[in-house]
């Protein structure tokens, strides 16, 4: 595709190198454009999870998030 972000289809800039990205994709929460949300990914595969013993622990499958839904609350 050849498709380049135009007019007012594009409403966002990068946090990390200042390009425009297509707004739909901010509305996804990412605020970095695709090469460098790309980058991101790759760096960081985990999310921090607060578990109510007040530990985090860092979760990187969202299967993962339902088990700790599920059986953390129980004991
Ligand atoms: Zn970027």
């Amino acid at each position: 595709m050849d498709v380049l972000p135009t007019g007012s289809n594009v409403a966002a800039s990068c946090v990390v190198c200042n390009s425009r990205y297509p707004r739909a994709r901010l509305s996804l929460g990412y605020v970095t454009c695709l090469s460098c949300g790309d980058k991101d990914a790759k760096r960081v595969k985990h999310c921090i999870v607060p578990m109510h013993k007040s530990n985090y622990i860092p979760v990187t499958d969202p299967k993962l998030l339902v088990q700790i839904n599920s059986k953390g609350v129980r004991s």
